[in-house]
């Protein structure tokens, strides 16, 4: 049975109130906003339990109807992966280890590897998926611990593209990779889609982040932004439908209270009608692959 979230995961603020309810394939899907610091939520959401079984097996047909490799997946991979490789290769000068949690069938990780030569490993629960990947000759676990329990040496770029906003705990997840995971002088890029252009609530998304949101997560997690970006690619060429970082671990860890972002619903309303009026202005710009 999916359970309530009580304490705002961010803040630690128990006062929330309802910001949407929809079905998603099936499944009614609330999000919850909450009141001290605008983090918006799924809730109630799958156990810890129902979630790991979910990724293993029921993921992938839900979202695109099969648990095999489908070829507009690895379509949408490669955009995906040459997209975020533009956005950090002007910044990052040498990957000697990459990891990419949520690998799926290790695209990313390839598109790395051919330009900088590091070695790659993934992390990726799907295992019709996991499988594919290891026949690429990538080193691919299906879980965090069980990385962690191979031994293997902390790495210099961890990318989590799409994966954030699936996990229970993003501070404590991200925390976690930066005291054990991550080298002190390594880099961390994430993309997430953004809660003030992206449909967003989808069963799999326990968090919907603002660009505001997401510097804040980033932030009490102990990282330094260093590069931020809103953009559509590759779905849209006008739409800001993802937030891309890449991240640093800090110097300093910043102790203040969380920075409340403000007005999410009417953000949301505003960035939502904005995308119907450009959609209608400029049809062949606004959906290049559609979601
Ligand atoms: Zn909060």
């Amino acid at each position: 049975m999916p359970e309530d979230v009580l304490i705002c995961p961010l803040c630690g603020s128990g006062r929330s109130q309802f910001f949407d309810r929809r079905e998603f394939r099936g499944q009614v899907v609330t999000n919850r906003l909450c009141q001290e610091c605008g983090l918006v939520y799924q809730s109630p959401r799958m156990t810890e339990a129902e979630s790991a079984a979910f990724y293993a097996e029921e993921y992938r047909l839900l979202y695109e109807g099969s648990s095999d490799p489908t070829a507009r997946n690895v379509t949408v991979q490669r955009a995906r992966a040459e997209s975020l490789f533009t956005f950090a290769r002007p910044v990052v000068e040498k990957v000697a280890r990459h990891l990419d949690i949520g690998c799926s069938l290790g695209i990313l990780l390839q598109r790395f590897t051919e330009t900088y030569h590091c070695q790659p490993a993934g992390i990726e629960p799907g295992g019709a998926h996991r499988t594919h990947a290891r026949k690429e000759g990538l080193a691919v676990y299906a879980a965090l611990e069980e990385l962690e329990k191979a031994g293997e040496a902390r790495f210099d770029l961890v990318t989590m593209s799409h994966v954030l906003e699936h996990l229970a705990d993003p501070v404590g997840y991200l925390s976690h990779l930066r005291e054990s995971i991550l080298a002190p002088d390594g880099w961390l890029l994430l993309e997430v889609p953004n809660l003030y252009a992206h449909d967003s609530f989808e069963v799999a998304h326990l968090y919907a982040f603002s660009p505001h949101i997401l510097r804040e997560v980033l932030c009490r997690s102990g990282f330094e932004i260093i590069k931020f970006e809103k953009h559509g690619r590759p779905n849209s060429a006008i739409f800001p439908l993802f937030l891309t970082a890449l991240c640093r671990p800090a110097v300093q860890l910043d102790l203040q209270p969380v920075r409340p972002e403000r007005g999410a619903a009417l953000k949301r309303c505003i960035g939502m009608f904005r995308r119907r009026i450009l959609a209608r202005i400029f049809p062949q710009r606004a959906w290049l692959v559609r979601e």
